[in-house]
């Protein structure tokens, strides 16, 4: 027979297990390390942990808190890493990493004409494309970028690609004046641009875009016609803008306005538009781009090594403009690392304004993460890490002897992290890469088809 004793600390016992939730099931759960949220208030939890349901964030908080409330299918030790937002890069051309190295030190349009448009004439092909993006794909992986808004040709293939390697992206379908390999006319690249738009409308991870080149490479009809066909689905524009001191010039001269000006005349700025570069911009063209909304990509270490100018950068963080950071195309960085696109972001600004207290690291940071997703117009759901936004994060090692000791995990990430520090890649709630093994693309396969095409690349260069 049971003592009285024994029954009621039993009944006290159930008590307590009644009382005590049971944990929610949840798919992922990344723990242990420095969380540096990007939310509004900038929170940082250390350690922190950060919960994970199919696509989206579902909480934020410390190790003990979370392992209470929830019981995860897989779980990403991350102790002494930090947990970061994914990195945003706002302009690139994926497919030209296969033209990395192949012409360096020229200014952009002795650049453009002479080598890159003839080699694009001879090589752009939907393999090309392919190839090029899954290469890309790659290092963006390797290297903690999660979202990057492209501008290219065969964009349907750059699509599939980057669906394939798990990646985000705002992928622009290029509209050009001159024949190009995809489209002999410029009305021949807004069909295909629209067919690209109706194919991946509804995508969860691709956003599809309409990318005129520039104003220099279109006509007023393409420029307008562009921006009609962005609005009428509701799909981003995407145009280089004011990279080139020429570029002011010949607008000027024939449109005796700047470019701002003159897009702005055409009906051009819409609530959906990322312009790259934004570098020769007076004080009334910056309050257009304001008064539209326009996001902007600044590119510092393309615009150096073609020696087009530096941004305006410290004029556009006081006005509150949108803005994120990009690496632009592989052929004129010459790599797509956005953690040196940071740093380089900091040190182009403070060595223009001869001020070493501009642009800080935490203010290179912020263009890389929430800057980039107000730049592209999708704050609400990238961008930081909170409950409700989409799970893309990455984990980074700081054991490195170059990241030895940290009395700043900010500073650490701007002025001494590389790519080559990332160890975790997470898009949409899918692990792209753990332990810096890359689970959705062939590694060895890509190199492999990628040195193929280059030799193809020579050839080609070869004989013009
Ligand atoms: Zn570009």
């Amino acid at each position: 027979m049971k003592s009285l004793l024994a029954v009621i600390v039993a009944a006290i016992g159930l008590a307590a297990l009644a009382a005590q939730p049971a944990r929610r099931s949840v798919t992922l759960i990344v723990v242990g390390g420095t969380v540096i949220t990007q939310n509004a208030a900038r929170d940082i939890v250390s350690p922190g942990a950060v919960v994970v349901d199919g696509s989206d964030i579902i909480e934020v908080g410390t190790p003990d808190a979370v392992a209470a409330k929830y019981r995860a299918s897989e779980t990403i030790e991350a102790r002494e890493d930090i947990i970061l937002p994914g990195l945003i890069n706002t302009h690139t051309h994926a497919p030209m990493v296969i033209y990395r190295g192949l012409a360096d030190d020229l200014a952009l349009m002795d650049w453009l004409q002479k080598y890159i448009f003839p080699a694009e004439a001879k090589t752009v092909s939907p393999d090309m494309v392919r190839t090029g993006t899954k290469l890309a794909a790659l290092e963006m992986i390797e290297s903690g970028t999660t979202t990057f808004a492209d501008m290219y040709y065969f964009e349907e293939e750059i699509a599939k690609a980057t669906v394939e390697a798990g990646l985000r992206a705002v992928l622009g379908q290029t509209i050009i004046q001159f024949p190009v390999a995809d489209a002999k006319t410029p009305a021949e690249g807004l069909a295909r641009a629209e067919r690209f738009i109706r194919e991946f409308k509804d995508n969860g991870l691709v956003v599809p875009a309409v990318a005129p080149h520039a104003l220099y490479t279109n006509d007023r009809a393409t420029l307008v016609a562009s921006a009609e066909l962005s609005r009428r689905h509701g799909v981003p524009l995407l145009l280089h803008f004011a990279e080139a001191e020429d570029e002011v010039r010949h607008a000027r001269e024939r449109f005796g306005a700047t470019p701002a000006a003159y897009l702005e005349s055409l009906g051009f700025w819409g609530p959906n538009t990322l312009a790259a570069h934004a570098i020769w911009v007076t004080d009334d063209d910056l309050a257009i781009l304001k008064r539209r909304d326009v996001g902007l990509s600044h590119n510092p270490e393309s615009n150096m090594k073609l020696a087009s100018g530096a941004a305006p950068v410290v004029k556009y963080l006081a006005a509150g403009v949108a803005l994120g950071l990009g690496t632009d195309g592989a052929a004129s960085n010459n790599d797509l690392d956005m953690f040196e696109a940071m740093r380089q972001a900091s040190f182009l600004a403070k060595h223009v304004a001869k001020d070493p207290t501009v642009v800080p690291a935490r203010a290179a940071l912020d263009l890389a993460t929430v800057g980039g997703a107000r730049a592209l117009h999708m704050e609400r759901l990238i961008g930081s890490l909170e409950p409700g936004k989409r799970a893309d994060l990455i984990t980074i090692s700081m054991r490195a002897a170059r990241q030895t000791p940290i009395y700043d995990p900010v500073s650490h990430l701007v002025y001494a992290t590389r790519g080559d520090d990332v160890r975790t890649t997470i898009v949409n709630g899918k692990v792209l890469m753990k332990e810096r093994q890359v689970r959705t693309l062939d590694r060895a396969a890509v190199i492999a088809d990628a040195n193929r095409l280059a030799a193809k690349v020579r050839e080609a260069v070869k004989s013009r």
